[in-house]
């Protein structure tokens, strides 16, 4: 996209505009949850909070890849580092993400060979290098990622590349929805819909899970423009009381959504029940691979005993992902836990709620 291009999202003529159109249609209090992480940091860099009306409550959702990701695959991924002959790959945001007793960053300082990747096929790339080696790639991450994953198990496959393996901690994001609707005390008037998983999964992704729970659901870019146009749309449907699945993101995401990335997650990835840090296990929310795939599996490849000791004490990253809380109704927040120490996730990814609260509000 140009830069001319993505101005015309930033036109802060056009945003004061959606900005009292919004104000004019609100007749009642409704929460909004932004699903994804990009759009909570997107919504702070560019002061939208500010701009709505005190009716409407946003709250930061479960798309945040790392902070969704449980504190039993971070142990996992760190306990990968201590196997002999192995170099973990991992991208930067998990570096610094808090185990139970250590962290990547911490072993790869203590001598562990973990190696940060920008490309998942960067991971295979150090695999064909290092034949006497194993390398394992820690995959999270939704919709966006999985396939480029699947894509690379093919092209290890393909050039016969049997070091390399996945820890998959992949999951989905409609089944997340699902979920958050079942959950006692969450209260949802509407969805603002991640605008890169939607690129994936198409509207029809969300299709079963509107038509279950009904709750009024706007994709959307990540423009100043793109947010408000949603949060207008999204006052209306709750206005007018019509729940509906709408796209704003057009000029990305289309009714069908990326097939043939569909079809290359398909045919590596399966579903399979996935726990989620805070939420607990979610039925077929995450992806495995499939039988004719595991030998690509580190789970299967190496004999890992990992307890499952829960998350840190204190930490509310949970009940933030399911928008119960807010970061600063976290008794860590800023006193414990800050970026420089970080007690759980939400403060270190990127895309952390957190992250967002501490460094802009
Ligand atoms: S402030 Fe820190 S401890 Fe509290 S929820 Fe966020 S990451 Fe967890």
């Amino acid at each position: 996209m140009s830069i001319k291009h993505v101005q015309e999202y930033r036109d802060g003529e056009l945003a004061r505009e959606l900005a009292a159109a919004i104000r004019s249609v609100t007749t009642g209090n409704i929460r909004l949850m932004e699903v994804c992480g990009t759009h909570t940091m997107s919504i702070f860099r560019h002061g939208i909070r500010t701009v709505l009306p005190e009716e409407i409550t946003l709250l930061s959702g479960p798309g945040c890849p790392v902070c969704v990701t449980s504190q039993r695959d971070i142990d996992c991924f760190i306990a990968l580092t201590s196997l002999e002959n192995v170099i973990v790959a991992t991208f930067g945001d998990l570096m610094r993400v808090p185990g139970t007793v250590s962290s990547l960053q911490k072993e790869k300082a203590k001598g562990c060979d973990v190696r940060i990747v920008y490309s998942v096929f960067d991971a295979v790339e150090i695999a064909a290098e290092n034949p006497d080696k194993e390398v394992v790639f820690c995959a999270v991450g939704f919709e966006t990622t999985t396939p480029t994953v699947a894509a690379s198990i093919l092209m290890a496959q393909q050039r016969n590349i049997p070091n390399f393996s996945v820890h998959s901690a992949h999951k989905t994001t409609p089944a997340a929805l699902g979920a958050l609707m079942e959950t006692p005390g969450v209260a949802i008037d509407g969805f603002i819909l991640p605008g890169h998983v939607s690129v994936i999964t198409g509207t029809d992704g969300y299709r079963g899970v509107f038509e279950q729970y009904q709750v009024p659901s706007v994709i959307t870019g990540f423009e100043p423009v793109d947010i408000l146009t949603a949060v207008l749309m999204l006052a209306k449907q709750a206005a007018e009381g019509k729940p509906a699945l709408e796209n704003a993101y057009p000029r990305a995401v289309s009714q069908a959504g990326n097939t043939k990335a569909i079809a290359i997650m398909g045919q590596v990835f399966e579903t399979c029940d996935a726990t989620w840090r805070g939420i607990g296990e979610i039925p077929e929310s995450g992806m495995a691979l499939k039988p004719e795939f595991r030998s690509f599996d580190a789970l299967e490849r190496f004999d890992l005993t990992v307890p499952d000791v829960g998350e840190p004490k204190g930490c509310a990253c949970g009940e933030i992902l399911m928008g119960l809380k807010t970061p600063e109704q976290c008794p860590l927040y800023k006193r414990t836990c800050t970026p420089a120490h970080p007690v759980g996730p939400c403060m270190v990814s990127s895309e952390g709620s957190c992250a967002a609260y501490y460094r802009y509000n």
